[in-house]
């Protein structure tokens, strides 16, 4: 059987033992069966800096100049922002159909912690390690890619007999990580029941039917975003048929659905990109880590809805002038998004604070935030990947297999 048609059965499973257990079962299932899930997410995230490091090394080597490497850079960030755009702007048209939260009193004891958003100077300054190896012992992936930049473009200077050596180095262990999560990815129908029981059981139909119109707006939003955006960057910027495109991603979509982290599925999405989309090694291994970190459409959608809803709740009309503020801070929010669980919920602070939206609404969505970052990671993965078929196609002119 099919790994993602297994994977889709573990998520069913998981739904039915977690309606069926309920919070009575809680403590068991997060005594015996969550660790399972750890397991699973620690084992891809062990393959995280290894993969990105190796293979963006390999792909700078083999893009050969730092001149294409300028060029698919600008196009790369360029596509990643429009797109990022459009899924607020579908946030917002969305939610404006819906009204999600119209006279609606929720009490909500979920407390968040607000942390401060970094600034855009900030984020440049981060992206530069003092430290390579410190930033790979935190698994900071953007100053991880700066410097396997370095190293690349190192090799190719040195040039001759030396660097082929290293060249072959780094193309084989890159070989072996692809390796590696090959194996762990036969665990991951396991991997997926045990991270998605103890969610399930925990946000029964009880927590989620008093904001059920807020996750209806998710899921609707993310449909369209993957019809009108993805369909459209796959068919008509790499040539390929969008049902093969989706049958390419399902299974890294389902493992993103289930892990809620951008970063975590990286090593999937590289692996399934090259292998089932025959995407090339040198533009996966660049386009991909590097959307993983600021190419965030899912989380940029829940952003455009989240804040409407919270408008909603708390009687404000947004004016004109607001949403547009919501589209540019939004944005930046998601590009600064980290790829791990939750972090879209901090990032919201940000914009409901730049419009001057009441940040008690952040305690609302708290409650039901597990269940929407499962739509937006998905959504953020497989906006990384038509990207980058998209990207391959206009450098190689290959048509993905
Ligand atoms: N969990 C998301 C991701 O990893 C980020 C977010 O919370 O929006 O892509």
């Amino acid at each position: 059987m099919n790994l993602s048609i297994k994977i889709f059965i573990a998520l069913l499973l998981a739904a039915f033992v977690g309606i069926f257990a309920g919070p009575e079962g809680l403590p068991f299932i997060k005594w015996w069966i969550a660790p399972i899930g750890t397991i699973f997410i620690n084992l891809i995230k062990m393959m995280i800096v290894p993969v990105v490091f190796t293979s963006l090394v390999v792909g700078m080597t083999s893009l050969g100049d730092t001149k294409t490497l300028g060029r698919i850079g600008i196009k790369t960030v360029a596509i990643y922002l429009v797109t990022t755009a459009i899924a607020i702007v579908i946030g917002f048209a969305i939610a404006s159909a819906v009204h999600p939260g119209v006279g609606m009193q929720i009490a909500s004891d979920a407390t968040v912690n607000v942390k401060q958003a970094p600034s855009i100077m900030q984020v440049f300054v981060s992206m530069v390690p003092t430290n390579p190896v410190q930033s790979m012992a935190k698994a900071e992936i953007l100053p991880v890619i700066v410097f396997a930049i370095f190293v690349g473009y190192g090799i190719i200077e040195v040039g001759g007999e030396r660097a082929e050596r290293l060249t072959k180095f780094f193309d084989a262990a890159a070989e072996v990580c692809y390796k590696i999560i090959a194996v762990i990815m036969r665990f991951s129908p396991i991997g997926v029941f045990a991270l998605l029981l103890p969610v399930v059981a925990a946000n029964g139909p009880k927590v989620l039917l008093p904001l059920i119109s807020v996750i209806a707006c998710m899921a609707i939003g993310s449909l369209i975003h993957v019809v009108a955006v993805y369909s459209s960057i796959a068919s008509i910027g790499a040539k390929i048929s969008p049902m093969k495109f989706f049958r390419g991603m399902a299974e890294a979509m389902l493992i993103a659905f289930s892990t809620c982290s951008s970063a975590g599925t990286l090593p999937v999405n590289m692996k399934n990109l090259q292998e089932k989309l025959g995407c090339s090694r040198e533009v996966t291994s660049f386009v991909l880590p590097l959307g993983a970190t600021i190419n965030m459409d899912g989380t940029a959608l829940y952003m455009g809805i989240c804040s409407l809803f919270i408008a909603n709740v708390f009687g404000v009309d947004l004016t004109m002038h607001q949403m547009l503020m919501i589209v540019f801070t939004g944005t930046l929010a998601s590009i600064g998004t980290a790829g791990v669980p939750g972090a879209g919920l901090i990032m919201l602070a940000m914009v409901l604070q730049s419009v001057g939206l009441p940040i008690e609404g952040l305690a609302l969505v708290a409650g039901i935030d597990r269940v929407l970052d499962m739509f937006r990671t998905c959504l953020n993965i497989t906006g990384d990947a038509a990207v980058a078929l998209a990207i391959d196609r206009s450098e190689n002119g290959h048509v993905a297999a």
